[in-house]
């Protein structure tokens, strides 16, 4: 597989540490509200990352934090009155149930700040011995030009960031509260203020930074070089970079060997943002579309291009996905048939010969720094090509083995199911709809096709269609 670098700018063969594994963190969400549709996306690119390298025969070790203390679940909690812990626990557990809503599998492990403190202090320490952090009034700070490859992720020059900070140290100067060695300094450790969560540490009660914790989590749970860390492309300055610099600085070895970012997600071309009111919560979303079509829409373009979310992309993702949810129907109603045909020598030429080219084409996609639209192009190849070599006559073990592999490129390692989420209708909703079909075929059968029309009509106001077929009236939401 060929990875985007953002270290090198390059697309470079992925050379994992230890061969058959893959050590994968990814930085994840501050939880002071639920998550908004733009975290979603890292989480859904990177989930479909490490559901390739499994699919590829690797053992991946996934591991995925949350920033659960912070000035603004601080805020929030002075707001509401509770302890800041509350405030995150409750936005881990509705992130959890998102994520699950978008088929988004738990990471091998979701370590928390709060509960890493102890690790955390030792790498302050660390870097305080070896003259790379040093302390005024409680507060460390990371040395920046102690570490030589300071910029060398954004690809930023370190006297060009001085000068860019000129401003803000005269203004530090003049106000008294220039305590750091040199404006591009940053905090490793921070005293608490009144009222502030904090832990004891030998140089104040207070709290880590936030770029810290990635560096102590990854190190913890991974080891002191990961084979890849991600994040949305926003992290690479400041966060990355000086994640790169408290690791390495203190580890003496490279920190990640690959580091992927993805494009920004924008609403009808603009950023999202709370002012502007295009701001929208994954739970949102997922009230209004099936969240398999949100997935879908996600991965339908590569990770790094910038993607643009509007009610009518949705609706364009959300018919392109019943393409195949409809192919995949069609081989589940011949295996479901059981016919108990014998693969016919047709059948097994296309098997060998035809099946094998679709599954090599979505995988040079993946392979390709995880294109996931080319990807997904194969998969509606593979569906064309499903559709025309089966009929009734169709043997079930033939349709059987399409159904797999269709399963596996879609459902296995896109995460996208092959099957309609029935979680957008509720039971009562579905007897409802029973009774009217029921009472339609009760018409139809007394000639009364007004009311059956009657019925129809009714169905489609409320989303529904319905197909008359020889087994029966059958029917979807639109
Ligand atoms: P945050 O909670 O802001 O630290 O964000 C968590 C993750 O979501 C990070 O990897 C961000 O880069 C990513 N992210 C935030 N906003 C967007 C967006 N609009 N599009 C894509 N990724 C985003
Ligand atoms: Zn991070």
């Amino acid at each position: 597989m060929r990875i985007f670098n953002t270290l090198t700018r390059n697309k470079e063969e992925f050379k994992p540490v230890t061969p058959g594994k893959a050590g994968i963190y990814v930085c994840g969400p501050t939880v002071y509200d639920f998550i908004h549709i733009g975290n979603a996306r890292p989480m859904i690119v990177f989930d479909t990352l490490r559901r390739y390298l499994e699919y590829r025969g690797y053992e991946v070790n996934y591991v995925s934090n949350f920033t659960d203390v912070d000035d603004k679940i601080i805020r929030r909690a002075q707001e509401e009155g509770v302890e800041a812990s509350e405030i995150s626990e409750r936005f881990i557990k509705e992130c959890k149930t998102d994520m699950e809503a978008l088929n988004v599998r738990p990471a091998t492990v979701h370590p928390q700040a709060t509960k890493e403190i102890p690790d955390m202090i030792e790498m302050v320490q660390q870097l305080i011995d070896q003259g790379h952090a040093y302390c005024v009034n409680g507060t460390v700070y990371f040395r920046t030009r102690s570490f030589d490859g300071y910029g060398k992720l954004s690809h930023k020059n370190i006297d060009d960031l001085e000068s860019g900070h000129r401003d803000e140290a005269h203004r530090l100067k003049v106000s008294g509260e220039d305590e750091k060695e040199d404006p591009l300094d940053f905090v490793l450790w921070k005293p608490k203020k009144e009222g502030e969560p904090f832990w004891k540490s030998p140089w104040s009660e207070g709290r880590p930074g936030w770029h810290l914790e990635c560096s102590v989590m990854s190190r913890k749970y991974i080891g002191g070089t990961l084979d890849i860390h991600a994040g949305g492309e926003d992290l690479i300055f400041p966060h990355h970079e000086n994640e790169i610099a408290q690791s390495e600085a203190a580890n003496n070895q490279t920190f990640s060997n690959y580091w992927m970012h993805n494009g920004f997600l924008k609403i009808d071309n603009e950023k999202m943002s709370k002012s502007l009111g295009n701001f929208f919560t994954v739970r949102d979303i997922c009230g209004k579309y099936d969240p398999q079509v949100i997935r879908f829409f996600m991965l339908s373009a590569q990770y790094r291009s910038p993607l643009n979310f509007s009610d009518q992309l949705v609706e364009t993702a959300k018919i392109s996905l019943e393409r195949i949810l409809n192919g995949a129907e069609k081989l589940e109603g011949i295996v479901a048939k059981n016919n108990g045909k014998e693969l016919s020598d047709a059948e097994k030429k296309l098997l060998t010969e035809e099946l094998p080219g679709y599954v090599e084409k979505f995988n040079a996609a993946m392979d390709d720094d995880l294109n996931t639209a080319d990807a997904i192009s194969a998969i509606f190849e593979l569906v064309r090509f499903t559709n025309a070599s089966t009929d009734t006559e169709t043997s079930s073990t033939f349709a059987k083995a399409l159904y797999d592999t269709l399963f596996t490129l879609s459902d296995t390692v896109l995460g996208i199911h092959l099957t309609r989420s029935a979680a957008e209708i509720s039971d009562d909703e579905v007897a409802k709809i029973e009774a009217l079909i029921a009472e339609r075929t009760a018409a139809k059968k007394e000639k009364n096709f007004a009311r059956a029309d009657e019925i129809r009509n009714q169905l489609s106001d409320m989303g529904i269609v319905i197909e008359d077929t020889r087994e029966g009236v059958k029917w979807k939401k639109a």
